[in-house]
This record gives C-alpha cells, sequence and structure tokens, in this order.
C-alpha cells in the first residue's frame, strides 16, 4: 500500500478529529511527493520531515502513530521543550533545521539525531565540542549527523543570515569531515524569498555534486518546503521539511 493510501485508511479509522486532519494532511502531502517524484523521472522517493514548530508534543504523539518517525522544529528552546514532553518513541528522529547559535549548540545535541542548518566553521566546532562531551559522558554513541546550510541567494548578502556562501562552503566541509563526531551528511536551504525556486534549487544540485566530489558520503539535499515542494523533488531533494501543509497554519504567537 503506498503512503496516501495508508494515511487515507488511518484518516477513517480513527475518531479524534485531529488524528483525522493530520492524516488526509499527509494523504495530500504524500501524493504531491509521488507525483513530482514521477515528473522528475525519480526512483527514489524523497523523506518527508514533518515540521512541527509552534505545535504541541500531542500533535507529534499523533504523528508518531499515524507513523510518521521524521520531526522537524527550528527553535532550541521550543524544541527542547517539546522533546522531552514527548518523550522517548519508537524510532522517533528529531530534525534540527533553525538558526543555531554556537552557545546553543550542548542544547541541541541532546535531542536531535540531525542538525540541518550548521553555516558556520563556529557552529560546527561548537557542535564538535558538544557531541564529545555527550559521547564522553555515555549520553549518545554515534556522530551527529549534520547538514550544511547553503545561502542561496544570488548575490549572498554579507548579512550572513541565510547559510554559508557557496564560495565559503569548502572550508567549512573540510571543518565537518575533521570531526570524529559529526557525520558531514550534505546540504540543506531555503528558497529565497522573492526569486523563483527552480533556478535556486538548481544552483543547489550543482553545488551539491561540488561537495560530493569531496565528500562522496554527503549524498542528503534537504530542500523544499509546503509552497516549493515540487521544485525540490525536481532538482534531487533527498528530505522534505514540510510544516504548514501537514500541521495547519500556524498559530499567532
Ligand atoms: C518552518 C520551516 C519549514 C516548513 O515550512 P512550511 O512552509 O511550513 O512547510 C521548513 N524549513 C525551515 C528551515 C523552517 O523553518
Amino acid at each position: 500500500m503506498d503512503f496516501a493510501t495508508a494515511f487515507h485508511s488511518a484518516a477513517e479509522n480513527t475518531t479524534d478529529e485531529r488524528t483525522r486532519e493530520l492524516a488526509l494532511n499527509l494523504a495530500a502531502v504524500h501524493e504531491r511527493i509521488d507525483e513530482a517524484s514521477v515528473a522528475a523521472g525519480r526512483e527514489d522517493r524523497p523523506q518527508l520531515i514533518v515540521v512541527t514548530k509552534y505545535f504541541p508534543a500531542s500533535d507529534v504523539r499523533r504523528l508518531h502513530e499515524l507513523g510518521v518517525r521524521h520531526i522537524g522544529e527550528n527553535k532550541d528552546q521550543e524544541a527542547g521543550a517539546k522533546a522531552q514532553e514527548v518523550g522517548p518513541l519508537e524510532e522517533l528522529t528529531w530534525h534540527f533545521i533553525g538558526q543555531l547559535q554556537s552557545n546553543k549548540a550542548k542544547s541541541v545535541v541532546r535531542y536531535a539525531d540531525w542538525v540541518h542548518s550548521a553555516d558556520r566553521v563556529k557552529i560546527v566546532n561548537g557542535l564538535h565540542k558538544a557531541m564529545e562531551k555527550e559521547i564522553g559522558e555515555g549520553h549518545r554513541e554515534q556522530p551527529l549527523n549534520l547538514l550544511l546550510q547553503v545561502d542561496l541567494r544570488d548575490p549572498v548578502p554579507e548579512d550572513g543570515r541565510g547559510g554559508c556562501s557557496p564560495k565559503n562552503l569548502k572550508a567549512l566541509a573540510e571543518a565537518a569531515a575533521s570531526s570524529p563526531h559529526l557525520r558531514l551528511s550534505g546540504l540543506m536551504a531555503v528558497a529565497p524569498l522573492g526569486e523563483e525556486p527552480e533556478p535556486a534549487f538548481a544552483r543547489l544540485a550543482t553545488i551539491a555534486e561540488d561537495l560530493r566530489a569531496d565528500h562522496p558520503g554527503a549524498s542528503m539535499l534537504s530542500a523544499g518546503m509546503s509552497q516549493d515542494l515540487e521544485a525540490a523533488v525536481a532538482h534531487g531533494a533527498t528530505h522534505l521539511r514540510i510544516g504548514r501543509d501537514v500541521l495547519g497554519e500556524r498559530p499567532y504567537r
């Protein structure tokens, strides 16, 4: 049974109204992923990460019950509290996808299995040290799966807010690859505002290819949100980060 069919049937078999809503939204998103994958002639299927920022731990539990195993969060404080409230659930994987300050590294490695947003050497070093401590204290065994965030704005402004400039990526990748506690796994990017996502994701695909030439293990590509999922799949995204189209409009805070 494909994902969409499975989620449609889960929607029919629940008495919880919110679970039903989530299941129907998941079915619709998986239909889009299927169609985009066929249109792109892809045989592999991108992994859906459901972004639960601003939504409660109870939704994460509902998603898990529906079979979702990959959860994304973008604020350390919210994510840490939520992961603790959810507690250990079978095979549940937390992806940290938000902007990161190096003083948050210690906190993030307590719950995140993946970090998508390393964009400076300082962050990489912070995560290395934090992981060294976690491993030393016996809290973790495996290296942290790490993606480097690239800034797709063209030209890249000097504000340093949207990821690593492509021209600095090689040095950043070297820093990550030199840590035994980090597993350099690929790249993450967000389509720039005010530009069509296709050309931006096309640039990303080229940047990813260059990175793989130096680091063959860095084969993951985290790109695509609710609005631009299809463009990301067309340009080789292996991981999609979808919030709104699964959870609904984010509550105003
Ligand atoms: C919130 C967020 C997403 C999900 O965006 P939606 O538009 O809700 O699908 C993806 N990536 C990052 C980095 C985010 O912060």
